[in-house]
């Protein structure tokens, strides 16, 4: 079977990075007619009558925004306004039906545009000394800056990893359910690499925790960002040594195994099937798909 890309990837943007420190040619860009705004409704994405992206003016920024510029998409420079984000950056009711609807790509470029507009708006203020901080780097980065007080260290915006993982054993899979989920939902496994952890090691660890299971081998699948605020979601499959689980309540609310035929069910929609499957924006259902073609 044919496997798609996962969701949020293939973005068209050319980051042009080497562009980044150099603030005369940023300016220029900035002055550039063919110039456009990505425009975003708090962090939500605005959708142009096409159902895409929604590219404005730079004059349509709020009058006290900087830009970041994203970079290059059909030679047009890009930029987005850093605006102060309402709600401490969460999550609108709205935004999954936007991610189901956008077409393949500008779901990537939006994801980092999200995540970056985010960062600027929790980082105002430097980690080490409390001062305030400014934005550098055309606004992928920013400095306590010490000619105004600061300790003049630079930050930079962070992507936190996140595995997520099937346990295989025999042919079957491990799904399980969170407490919040939707009635019906299953999905893989899923932690945060903690300090010191390898990817194979977070997954042994994750399994291990989450559901009691051993992971005798772990293999690397696919991976995604998932700006919620800012994670790389790393996907893996783990032989393990026994199909006996002993589930963490307090991170599961259910686990279960299902076999090759449910997976497809669930991933067809399938009202027989004994799982809800996720959306195919989300990692989770690439690595279904992914198994399924293995
Ligand atoms: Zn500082």
């Amino acid at each position: 079977m044919t496997t798609s890309r996962p969701g949020l990837t293939g973005s068209p943007l050319d980051r042009a990075d080497h562009l980044r420190g150099n603030d005369a040619a940023i300016a220029e860009l900035q002055s550039s007619l063919s110039a456009r705004l990505l425009m975003l409704d708090g962090l939500d994405p605005q959708l142009d009558e096409y159902g895409g992206l929604r590219w404005g003016s730079l004059a349509e920024a709020p009058v006290d925004a900087e830009l970041a510029f994203l970079g290059f998409i059909e030679e047009r420079p890009r930029f987005a306004a850093l605006t102060r984000v309402p709600h401490g950056g969460r999550r609108s009711p709205a935004i999954f039906h936007l991610l189901e609807t956008l077409p393949p790509g500008e779901a990537g470029t939006y994801a980092a545009a999200r995540s970056l507009v985010d960062w600027h708006s929790r980082h105002l203020f430097c980690a080490h000394c409390g001062n305030e901080t400014r934005t550098m780097r055309a606004g992928w980065a920013r400095i306590c800056d010490a000619s105004a007080g600061g300790c003049g260290h630079e930050h930079f915006p962070r992507t936190d990893p996140v595995v997520i993982m099937l346990a295989e054993h025999r042919g079957r899979v491990l799904v399980g359910r969170q407490p919040g989920f939707p009635p019906g939902f299953y999905s893989a496994l899923a932690g945060f690499v903690e300090l010191g952890d390898s990817i194979e090691e977070a997954v042994a660890r994750e399994l291990k925790e989450e559901a009691g299971v051993e992971a005798v081998s772990v293999r690397y699948v696919a991976s995604q960002p998932w700006p919620f605020p800012s994670s790389l979601m790393i996907a893996c499959t783990a032989e393990v040594a026994s199909d006996a689980i002993r589930i963490d309540t307090t991170e599961l609310e259910h686990a279960m195994w299902v076999t090759r035929d449910e997976v497809a069910a669930a991933l067809a929609g399938d009202l027989a099937a004994p799982f809800l499957a996720p959306p195919p924006y989300a990692i989770a259902y690439t690595l279904f798909e992914r198994w399924l073609g293995s």
